[in-house]
């Protein structure tokens, strides 16, 4: 069903740290008992399937004013330069994205929901933070123009990037959370962790903008989860729980990978593959934001995390179908598009 009260943990980049996450299985639970309570079709009946056009602006430093989205505009005067001091960095970042960057001890410290508490230290180096956001803008960099000022849905005006120290879940420090979001809060937010010399894991980073926009997408009513479930093999039903894919307890079938990061290592050929790894068959969220990844990534750094993952037929038409649903709701100028089709068409 719709996991539309989810909160979205990223998962962990095993290169990075050895990271895992909260058991989720209440979660889900949850969501699969209210997934039908209406809150996706009543939201989508308000909005419009129209790209936006009007977005807000994004700078902290002035009162928020809408303007119109333009996706010609030369973001270069943004570019990011050595020598910039953090709060240029900052400032940068918000008018060229659109977001708003809360970091130090202005950040919120704890994210709340029905199910688990997640709290943030504060990262009060301001050479880690800049650093971090060096990274973070190379990763949203690779976006098409205009494409994170879109992101905010329904009440959301803003989306705001805490960038914070460690981060625990229910009091218990799991080897960190590299970042996460949820759409059942107050504020659109992204929480990214800055560990130290200023690391972030900007796949995760962009993993966790994948979850937003699947959000965004069912907020307008553009995403139907029965029709992406037809994509999947005859019978197959997500796990809708994180716990198992988390506990070591990973069923390789249909899968590229057992675990990101690690290459090829299933049996199954090209034609038996319809996720990424495990993680991806915990529920479409998943599917989608690490399927995606893999895109993003070749597209920040040129090379691919999963080689050859699109060029297993089942995945190629799942991505083909994500990227018609983004493209419809969200505006993007013609060479941005024309640069993502060739892009994904070259590692497809
Ligand atoms: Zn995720």
């Amino acid at each position: 069903m719709h996991n539309n009260k989810f909160k979205t943990m990223a998962v962990a980049a095993a290169a990075l740290m050895s990271v895992l996450l909260t058991s989720c299985s209440n979660q889900v639970q949850q969501t699969e008992k209210s997934g039908t309570a209406g809150e996706i079709s009543q939201t989508s009946a308000e909005t419009t399937a129209e790209p936006t056009t009007q977005i807000s602006s994004g700078s902290s430093a002035e009162p928020t004013t809408a303007k119109p989205l333009n996706l010609v505009e030369d973001l270069s005067k943004y570019d990011l330069k050595d020598g910039d001091s953090l709060e240029q960095i900052v400032s940068k970042m918000e008018n060229k994205y659109g977001i708003d960057i809360v970091y130090g001890n202005d950040i919120r410290t704890e994210f709340k929901d029905e199910n688990e508490t997640l709290r943030a230290k504060p990262n009060t180096n301001d050479n880690e933070i800049a650093a971090a956001l060096k990274d973070i803008d190379e990763g949203l960099n690779a976006l098409p123009k205009g494409f994170i000022k879109q992101l905010p849905y329904g009440k959301h005006k803003i989306l705001k990037m805490y960038l914070t120290g460690p981060i625990t879940i229910d009091g218990v420090d799991r080897g960190g959370v590299p970042a996460f979001t949820s759409d059942s809060d107050e504020e659109l937010y992204l929480t990214i962790e800055v560990l130290e010399q200023g690391v972030v894991n900007v796949p995760t980073v962009l993993h966790e903008l994948t979850h937003i926009i699947d959000f965004k997408l069912h907020y307008d009513g553009i995403i139907n989860e029965d029709d992406w479930s037809k994509l999947n093999p005859e019978g197959f039903a997500y796990d809708n729980s994180y716990g198992d894919s988390l506990a070591g307890k990973k069923d390789p079938k249909y899968c590229y990978t057992t675990d990101h990061y690690v290459g090829h290592n299933t049996d199954n050929s090209n034609d038996d593959i319809w996720f990424y790894y495990c993680y991806s068959k915990v529920n479409a969220y998943e599917d989608r934001a690490t399927m995606l990844e893999n895109l993003v990534v070749y597209r920040i750094w040129n090379y691919e995390i999963a080689e050859g993952l699109y060029k297993c037929p089942h995945m190629k038409a799942k991505m083909e179908y994500y990227l018609k649903l983004i493209e419809k709701d969200f505006a993007m100028n013609g060479s941005d598009r024309d640069s993502w089709a060739d892009a994904f068409r070259k590692i497809s």
